[in-house]
């Protein structure tokens, strides 16, 4: 059998890993290949920069299995499919909305999976094999405890203080030197501007976190509401499906922030949801269980 290549593809960078027979033998990632969030040019250039690393000649690829973020119609995974396919002459590509790939990372074949990633999505699948998801509407129209959700809130915050005539706070102060400008005034034309944009506030995020770890109150209580509100995704998720969990936590920020996985836990408690697991493998290593479960399904 030739090889399969895995795909993970968030609103900041695409992984891409090339197995044979099982093992993992080229990793590598480039920029956004998320049609929802970058042009197709540019999605088709960070796609032709991963692949010319992991699979230079394109031959003996047998499948391509991507996960990605704005795949929410069939509409939107033919256009994706249709950007790798000049890569993988003769593959067989099945391109999936990028938080199917958690729950199998997990080792979970049932479950609920969050992603808090540059956006935020929750997804699962209960053992009569019904999918639900929750979220995952982009940051246009949702996105709550994702990273770009809290970089805008910490631009809201600074925002608000200013209205009150308040001083620079510990979390403004380290937003405003990590955009190069002296005032709360001037974020108003940089969120707006061509030059930031979604990537760009969601890395922001980490001012919040730095803050709320060295005991900023406010930072601490929008990380709070983060986690309230992807602890509200999953629960909603777990009841369309009739099921109590396990509930797994994924993304850049759900795998690496202590606070916002304490958050997380603490708001799904109060739901009487206990199982809450953190996911401690990059999303794109569940791809062999998809491809393996693709398999018995045709069988
Ligand atoms: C996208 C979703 C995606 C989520 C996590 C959101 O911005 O709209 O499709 O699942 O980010 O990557």
């Amino acid at each position: 059998a030739g090889a399969i290549i895995g795909l993970d593809i968030g609103g900041t960078k695409t992984h891409g890993v090339r197995f044979e027979d099982g093992i993992a033998v080229a990793d590598s990632s480039a920029g956004s290949s998320n049609v929802q969030n970058v042009s197709r040019e540019e999605a088709a250039a960070h796609l032709a920069e991963l692949f010319a690393r992991i699979a230079p000649t394109g031959g003996g690829v047998a499948r391509v299995y991507a996960g990605s973020g704005g795949i929410d119609t069939d509409d939107d995974a033919a256009a994706l499919a249709a950007l790798i396919e000049p890569h993988v002459p003769g593959a067989r590509i099945t391109v999936v909305h990028d938080s199917r790939l958690l729950l199998a990372a997990g080792g979970a074949s049932t479950g609920v999976a969050v992603i808090a990633g540059t956006g935020s999505a929750a997804w699962g699948r209960n053992e009569a094999g019904d999918e639900a998801r929750a979220g995952g509407w982009g940051y246009l129209l949702g996105d709550e405890g994702s990273g770009y959700w809290l970089g805008r809130e910490a631009v809201r915050h600074s925002l608000r203080r200013m209205n009150q005539g308040l001083p620079v706070d510990q979390l403004t102060s380290a937003l405003l030197d990590s955009c190069g400008v002296d005032d709360p005034n001037r974020l108003i034309a940089l969120f707006h501007s061509s030059g930031t944009g979604r990537r760009f506030w969601a890395q922001q995020a980490r001012h919040v976190v730095e803050a709320a770890a060295a005991g900023h109150v406010a930072s601490q209580e929008l990380l709070d509401q983060a986690g309230s509100d992807l602890a509200d995704l999953a629960v909603q998720t777990l009841r369309k499906l009739g099921i109590e969990g396990p509930v797994i936590l994924g993304g850049g920020l759900g795998m690496n922030v202590a606070g916002l996985q304490d958050a997380f836990r603490k708001h799904l408690g109060a739901a009487g949801v206990t199982d809450v697991r953190v996911l401690d493998q990059e999303p794109v290593f569940g791809v062999l269980q998809l491809v393996a479960e693709q398999d018995t399904a045709r069988r």
